[in-house]
């Protein structure tokens, strides 16, 4: 099964491609603007982005370039003019194709089809991250962690939630920003669920859960992921 993940800002473009998409049987994650697009391609590792230049808080010039700088994964960029065509051909980005708005819906299919034929064939090198904090160790690229006494039989929600926290160490996180990064845009629940998970992860991360190390309750926010080296 193969995701592709989806950075369009119009939502009737993007219920409708994600839509069609999915009657094809790919699994579609979407989101909205450059930054939330760029947390997914970390997170999630998709097989494709399609990826509109026009977003809100990073436009898709910029996000091609980190992605570029990070994966190989191949992008298929959306515009709506001519000059924007001119500059992913010259900037030399490393988008894999673009797509001219608007477009049909058949010629966008066929694309898509034609670069997951392409990469079905080579499958390309996932690139690895190893998050290290204290005794703890997540490598996300084989999703196993581990901590002093071995390694940790974490449950995927409870994986992403470990690694979203040593990511963002040190800074508050909302209870809705997790939810938004750990569960996506279309969970539908309330922020207790954080709560439980948390609960859930720090009786397997932390030697004391009732006097946790690691995972801080910041009140009336959220948590915080308090890495022992980097206390004063
Ligand atoms: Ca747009």
């Amino acid at each position: 099964m193969s995701t592709i993940l989806l950075v369009e800002d119009e939502l009737t473009l993007a219920e409708t491609l994600r839509y069609n998409l999915e009657r094809e049987g790919y699994t579609v994650l979407l989101a909205a603007d450059g930054v939330q697009g760029l947390e997914l391609a970390r997170r999630d590792q998709p097989d494709l982005i399609v990826l509109d230049i026009m977003l809100p808080r990073l436009d898709g010039f910029s996000v091609c370039r980190i992605l570029r700088q990070e994966s190989d994964v191949p992008v298929i960029m959306l515009t709506a003019r001519q000059d924007e065509v001119d500059r992913i051909v010259g900037l030399e980005l490393g988008a894999d194709d673009y797509i001219g708005k608007p477009f049909s819906l058949g010629e966008f299919l066929a694309r898509v089809r034609a670069i997951m034929r392409r990469t079905e064939r080579q499958p390309r090198g996932a690139s690895r991250e190893v998050l290290e904090a204290g005794a703890l160790r997540v490598d996300t690229s084989s999703r196993r962690a581990w901590r002093e006494s071995g390694e940790l039989a974490l449950p995927q929600k409870e994986f992403d939630l470990l690694a979203c926290l040593i990511r963002n160490r040190g800074i508050a996180l909302s209870r809705d920003l997790l939810l938004e990064r750990v569960w996506g845009l279309d969970f539908i629940g309330d922020s207790r669920t954080v709560d439980v998970h948390i609960r859930w992860l720090r009786e397997k991360i932390e030697l004391d859960p009732a006097r946790p190390r690691y995972i801080q309750t910041v009140r009336g926010v959220g948590y915080r992921f308090e890495a022992p080296e980097d206390l004063p």
